[in-house]
């Protein structure tokens, strides 16, 4: 689960981590309230959606008044904004932050993430930060160091002195960056953090040097929500696909692709093969749905009733391996579906695993026109015939 950027700066704020002072606007009215509140001469008006690259796409504005930032906020507010993140189709921008404009001196990256092989939290850091960060890791990788966090342990300053030193922090910066590391390290601990990326990192400020956070992105763990509910409640569903909320009310682990042929099967491993063997074949599945272990026919039909909201869909492949499934739950569960959803398209259905033989009895008796396949690869081929037509 991903939060918003204002909310990752809350959230790091009641950490000590410095932030600038801000604050969330819905209307363009409310920014011009936020701005004056604040006080200050200049302002950022930043777009709150979920995907980075704002900065290059229009999405981050510096003004200078407060009627520049209504402006600014009427002009994003309720627009498509498109950056390198969001696909074609841009995500909406419900709301905007407004933050005091910082001097900037210089800009760092600072990210926490795991590290799948060592499976430790681990800190990526860079002295070219910025919004150019992705081709610094391509152009010169040798300029983003790494350092590896023992759990047991916890983050040293020493460590965060290593870090700092080797991104060009010296003087007085040095006891703040070993405090700002700490800080998002517990932070990210606390709250089932898998990954929290900061750029930039600046060094801001007339006079005396100061390090601030001036973007922040956070993503936990959804398996650790149960005992996050501060954190859950800052999920907002209207960036996520409407599908995908439904499906995971539902137990069910479903994404969105873009092809035409719906996909139900069940587990991970399975689904990514069913989706293979499509491609293979010349295909493009419409999303990846993994029906897990103990499919009740009301979980088979919600299952396609998912599936059959999208529109581009053209047939549907259902393919079941079962083990603590049982084929004849899945085969009452797609006749209880085709009954109540009145399914148009064509349905392939491939079954294996427990209960087989009364799964396949099931379909056969209904009355309904199934194709069935043999295996993965038969039915992959005829699912693309069908939409081949
Ligand atoms: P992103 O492009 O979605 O990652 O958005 P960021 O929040 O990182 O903003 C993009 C760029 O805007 C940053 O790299 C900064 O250069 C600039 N920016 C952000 N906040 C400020 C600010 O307070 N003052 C100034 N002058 N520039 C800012
Ligand atoms: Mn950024």
């Amino acid at each position: 689960m991903n939060i918003h950027e204002y909310q990752a700066k809350e959230l790091l704020k009641s950490y000590g981590v410095p932030v600038p002072v801000g604050g969330v606007a819905y209307s363009d009215q409310q920014a011009a309230q936020v701005a004056e509140e604040i006080g200050g001469n200049k302002w950022v008006v930043k777009a709150q959606i979920h995907a980075g690259g704002r900065g290059k796409a229009g999405g981050v504005k510096v003004v200078g008044s407060i009627e520049e930032v209504q402006k600014t906020a009427d002009a994003m507010i309720g627009t498509h904004l498109v950056t390198h993140q969001t696909g074609p189709e841009g995500s909406i921008v419900q709301r905007v932050w407004i933050e005091q404009a910082s001097e900037i001196k210089k800009e760092f990256y600072l990210g926490f993430v795991i590290d799948r092989g060592s499976q430790r939290i681990t800190i990526i850091a860079s002295g070219e930060g910025g919004m150019d960060i992705e081709e610094v890791a391509k152009q010169a990788p040798e300029k983003i160091v790494k350092e590896v966090i023992d759990p047991a342990i916890g983050l040293l300053d020493f460590q965060c002195r290593k870090v700092a030193t080797a991104i060009g922090l010296k003087g007085n910066l040095m006891p703040q960056a070993v405090k700002l590391m700490k800080a998002v390290y517990r932070c990210m601990r606390d709250k089932d953090a898998l990954q929290a990326e900061i750029n930039p990192l600046a060094i801001v400020g007339n006079g005396a040097d100061k390090l601030m956070v001036l973007d922040a992105k956070f993503s936990f763990d959804d398996n650790a929500l149960y005992r996050q509910k501060a954190i859950t409640e800052m999920r907002d569903l209207a960036e996520e696909d409407p599908k995908e909320v439904e499906a995971s009310g539902h137990g069910l682990n479903y994404i969105a692709l873009d092809g035409n042929i719906g996909c139900i099967v069940n587990g991970a491993g399975l689904a990514m093969a069913s989706l293979d063997a499509i491609t293979l074949h010349g295909g493009r599945p419409a999303n990846f749905l993994d029906v897990g272990g103990g499919a009740s026919p009301e979980k088979v039909t919600n299952a396609c009733r998912i599936v059959l909201e999208d529109p581009n869909v053209k047939c549907i492949l259902v393919n079941i391996f079962a083990g603590i499934n049982r084929c004849d739950w899945i085969a009452k569960g797609l006749i209880q579906a085709c009954n109540s959803l009145q399914i148009k398209v064509p349905l392939i259905v491939r079954l294996a695993g427990t209960n087989v033989e009364e799964g396949r009895k099931i379909l056969a008796e209904s009355g309904l026109s199934f194709i069935t396949a043999e295996n993965l690869d038969d039915a992959a081929a005829k699912a693309v015939a069908t939409v081949r037509g």
